[in-house]
């Protein structure tokens, strides 16, 4: 059994300063950070609750029912989070996908999903709408957030084999629903779907070939992703992550692959085309890949704190400056400011540094501020 490190500092209490600049950051369209990288994608977590206890996530010796999660009070409210949003929209961001924790848990999370579908890019285009869910509420929710809005959903799944997935989960959540759940959600015209899959090794390698067949030639395109040591609390070591390369030799040996070139700037996973025509997989490789370079991911947590990566220690109060009376050109004028300084490239740095290369202090949670 590996160890558990249980959180000693509630990094959700500390926060860093937002504060607007005396020399104003106009929302341009276009906000470079130190590294010449553009803000363009804006992850918002709306909830730190989940109704699953993935081990690699938020294990249940961690997440235990003494657990102190947000109260209401400190969550942003829709209005908020679609004010902070038009904000950042107007930097130049153009996709928006809502996480969690369990997205699906906030109550009526149409009504954001509507109020966000209204948002326009600096180009006058609807912004990108995504979310991803684990699919347990997924099947009853689809048509209300397809009617709200919503263009397409990932749904995580870790493996067909039901006794496997159901201890991943530890929830005992079936297969079956999970599958429910996406044909659901193509039914209402959420698609084309993404279907993540955490490979960890000797946990869940042996379902990456029944996954890859199961998926092809449906359209559905499944996304293997490295185990990453996300947070503080997952107990991660490095010789369970099965690195992307083994995925994809695994999965050419039997059904043939062929690289495709990414479809964005700053897209996560490589491509890849199964030389037959039956579709795409993509590889997420997270650790033993840095894709830092071209990093154009913003977070905004469930209280409103901008992370600006994934493995950050600290977040930038968006909040307290909202609920502050800041004017919606202060908002845009701190939220340009705070990206302009950012100079983040965890992935790039952890094979260098060890893994330790933040200002000190634990790392967020990905539960809290979404994958
Ligand atoms: N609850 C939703 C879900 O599971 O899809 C959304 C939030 S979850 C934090 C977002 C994504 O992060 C999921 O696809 C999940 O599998 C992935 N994830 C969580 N912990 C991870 C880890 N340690 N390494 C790699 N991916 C992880
Ligand atoms: Fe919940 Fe998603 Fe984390 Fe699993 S990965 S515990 S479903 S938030
Ligand atoms: Fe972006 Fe941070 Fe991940 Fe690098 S480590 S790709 S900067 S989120």
């Amino acid at each position: 059994m590996s160890e558990r490190v249980i959180p000693l500092v509630d990094q959700r209490l500390q926060a860093l300063r937002a504060a607007v600049p005396a020399l104003p950051v106009a929302a341009t369209g276009l906000v470079a950070d130190t590294l010449g990288r553009p803000l363009r994608d804006l992850r918002i977590s709306v909830t730190d609750r989940c109704n699953f206890r993935c081990s690699y996530c938020m294990p249940k010796e961690v997440f235990d029912k003494d657990y102190q999660y947000l109260p209401h009070a400190a969550l942003l409210s829709f209005e908020e989070i679609t004010r902070l949003a038009r904000q950042f929209v107007a930097h130049g961001v153009r996709k928006i996908r809502l996480t969690g924790g369990e997205p699906l848990l906030r109550k009526n999370i149409e009504v954001l999903v509507e109020q966000l579908a209204q948002l326009r890019t600096v180009d006058g285009e609807p912004v990108e709408l995504t979310l991803t869910t684990n699919g347990s509420l997924l099947a009853r929710k689809a048509k209300a957030l397809k009617a709200a809005g919503l263009h397409r959903v990932t749904v995580s799944l870790d493996g067909l084999d039901d006794a496997t997935f159901r201890a991943m989960n530890d929830v005992d959540f079936p297969v079956a629903d999970v599958l429910n759940a996406i044909a659901a959600a193509r039914d209402a015209g959420l698609g084309p779907i993404k279907v993540n899959m955490v490979v960890k090794r000797g946990t869940n390698d042996n379902q990456i070939l029944p996954m890859a067949r199961h998926f092809k030639g449906t359209g559905t395109v499944l996304r293997f992703i490295e185990y990453m040591d996300v947070g503080a609390s997952n107990g991660w070591r490095m010789d369970e992550v099965l690195p992307s390369a083994e995925v994809r030799r695994l999965i050419d040996a039997e059904l043939p692959l062929v690289q495709l070139d990414p479809s964005a700037p700053g897209e996560t996973a490589e491509r890849w085309a199964y030389a037959d025509g039956g579709g795409e997989v993509g590889l997420i490789s997270s650790v033993t890949q840095a894709f830092c370079g071209d990093c154009n991911r913003a977070r905004l947590s469930t209280e409103g704190k901008l992370y600006l990566c994934l493995f950050a220690h600290n977040g930038y109060d968006l909040r307290a400056l909202l609920r502050g009376g800041a004017d919606d050109a202060e908002l845009a004028s701190a939220i340009g400011h705070i990206w302009q300084g950012r100079g983040d490239r965890y992935s790039q740095l952890r094979g260098t540094l060890g893994a330790d290369t933040g200002s000190g202090g634990r790392r967020v949670e990905m539960s809290y501020i979404g994958g």
